[in-house]
């Protein structure tokens, strides 16, 4: 079986596992305890913290812990939001390929009287700075961007676009969550305000992230109860989740280096071998892209038959985002950066993870070849092109 689906969820790391497996045996303690049993567990808790913020250029107050991106990205944009909305700011600009945890997000508050920008992503799948500039007025009360796209991997101009929104005095956040412990990422040199990231996007458990609030940024909790994470995050914290949370990303953030040269060539043969398929074309700018990201299109097939058929063949991967799929709607992402619906439907995506062998890679690019051939053989809109009934787009 090869996995290839590393940007719906990532496997966790040996040193994650043997983290989280230790402290749930021994220091099982609440960390808002006094004694010993909660103490030991908060010195957990607070070094996880420490970590976590000098991955990314931060300081440990400056981050606190949630269940994961969703919850990060919902928190960071309301917080930002609604303080805006006290100056009488009630504009928010943000792109249109968006994770649905920022879209969805964006929309509740639309409907409550915001005013959102989505910006254009155009086809090779980058937002331009100098747009997000001419996009800010008087009243934008947040600049949203999210750092790597989870479908097509492009990587966003974000320290750029974050140096327009501190001349602007406006906030900026970023969904980071496809970025952390994939590429360098670090919140002063990109001038990052709120920034949201995933545990199991790097190899730590389900259930963990983070988000990152600049020193004097103040956030609303989403959640009310106890006063954790200093009144920001309600709730007892999963001292387990965070600490292997952390211990994968220290690891990922040490091998950013060997995980780029070890990948980069992998996903650059696979994407001349699938280039070789008639009417496909590469998703996204083929340069600024992470190292794991294969992202096609190709004319005339179904992309959920083709991971059916990959699946049959030992080969998982997506055709959009999980949360996408089982829906008849093509990716809003594809849809974005211009394809047309019918060229949308036959996509993959395909993101590879740094134990890939190169036979492995093979066995991938010659298995979709086959797989397309044989979609194509019974499809009528394939049919009908090669006919000259319809035009080709691809
Ligand atoms: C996976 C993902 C999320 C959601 O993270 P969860 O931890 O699964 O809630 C948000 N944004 C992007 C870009 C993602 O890839």
């Amino acid at each position: 079986m090869i996995y290839a689906d590393n940007a719906a969820t990532t496997k966790m790391s040996k040193t994650a596992i043997s983290t989280m497996v230790s402290l749930m045996e021994d220091t099982y303690g609440n960390p808002s305890s006094l004694y010993e049993f909660g103490q030991k567990a908060k010195e957990v808790l607070e070094k996880a913290r420490e970590d976590i913020a000098g991955s990314i250029g931060a300081t440990a107050r400056e981050i606190i812990f949630t269940s994961g991106g969703s919850e990060a990205d919902n928190q960071a944009i309301i917080s930002a939001a609604k303080a805006g909305e006290k100056n009488g700011k009630k504009h928010i600009v943000s792109t249109a390929f968006e994770h649905h945890a920022v879209l969805h997000t964006l929309k509740k508050l639309e409907a409550e009287g915001f005013e959102i920008t989505l910006l254009d992503v155009h086809s090779n799948g980058i937002v331009s700075a100098e747009e997000v500039e001419n996009a800010i007025r008087e009243d934008t009360a947040l600049v949203t961007v999210m750092y790597v796209n989870n479908e097509i991997g492009t990587i966003q101009p974000i320290r750029e676009i974050g140096a327009v929104c501190r001349k602007h005095g406006v906030l900026f956040h970023t969904d980071a969550v496809q970025a952390v412990g994939h590429i360098s990422v670090n919140v002063v040199e990109d001038n990052i305000d709120l920034l949201s990231a995933s545990g199991h996007k790097f190899h730590g458990p389900k259930g963990t992230g983070f988000l990152y609030a600049r020193k004097g940024i103040r956030l609303l909790p989403l959640i009310e109860g106890g006063a954790q994470e200093r009144g920001r995050r309600a709730g007892t914290e999963n001292v387990p989740g965070i600490a292997a949370m952390a211990a994968a990303l220290k690891e990922a953030v040490s091998n950013l280096d060997s995980y780029k040269a070890k990948l980069t060539p992998v996903r650059d043969k696979i994407i001349a071998g699938l280039r070789e398929i008639a009417h496909s074309d590469l998703n996204g700018d083929e340069e600024r892209r992470v190292p794991g990201n294969i992202s096609f299109c190709f004319e005339g097939i179904e992309g959920e038959s083709l991971l059916l058929l990959l699946d049959d063949k030992g080969i998982a991967a997506s055709s959009g985002s999980a949360c996408t799929s089982g829906s008849l709607d093509p990716s809003h992402v594809l849809l974005a950066i211009g394809r047309v619906h019918d060229v949308a439907h036959g996509s993959l995506r395909l993101s590879i993870g740094e134990d890939i062998s190169d036979e492995e890679a093979d066995f991938i690019v010659n298995a979709v070849k086959e797989v397309v051939e044989y979609l194509r053989g019974f499809s009528p809109v394939w049919r009908d092109l090669q006919a000259g009934k319809g035009k080709f787009i691809l």
